[in-house]
């Protein structure tokens, strides 16, 4: 019994604050696979300008004030949307927040979508959160 047994809403709202806050986007191979093909960037551009490492992975950038190095905040959007990473594609159904009701509730404080939207079914988030 999990406490999305009969699934749970989440529309995002693009208010930006899951871009603009301190924490890490992980990248794996599969991300850089997707990001190289879906836009403009070159693998070394990518390396130089956009990707740094934590301790043996990589991650991306902040731009100095938290904010991802993706985030745009003249459209109030991803630069990167159609190839975002693996880590954004599944917020918020990660394990940390799916873990418990408490903490997808405490989620609600940060992301204005959470129980709002679109349903996803035990199935769909199932699926979500073994892609992360
Ligand atoms: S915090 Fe939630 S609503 Fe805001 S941009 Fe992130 S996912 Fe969308
Ligand atoms: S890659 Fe895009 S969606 Fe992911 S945190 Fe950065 S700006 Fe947000």
């Amino acid at each position: 019994m999990s406490f999305y047994d009969e699934g749970v809403d989440f529309e995002c709202k693009r208010c930006g604050n899951c871009c603009t806050r301190s924490g890490y986007v992980f990248i794996f191979q599969r991300d850089l696979d997707l990001i190289l093909e879906k836009t403009n960037y070159s693998r070394s551009e990518l390396e130089k300008r956009y990707l740094s490492k934590l301790d043996d992975y990589v991650v991306l950038k902040d731009q100095g004030n938290g904010a991802c190095i993706f985030w745009d905040d003249y459209i109030k959007g991803c630069k990167i949307y159609e190839a975002r990473p693996t880590q954004c594609r599944t917020f918020p159904f990660w394990n940390a927040i799916m873990s418990d009701e408490e903490s997808w509730i405490n989620a609600m404080e940060d992301c204005p979508g959470i129980g709002q939207g679109n349903h996803f079914t035990f199935e769909e988030i199932e699926k979500l959160r073994k892609k992360i």
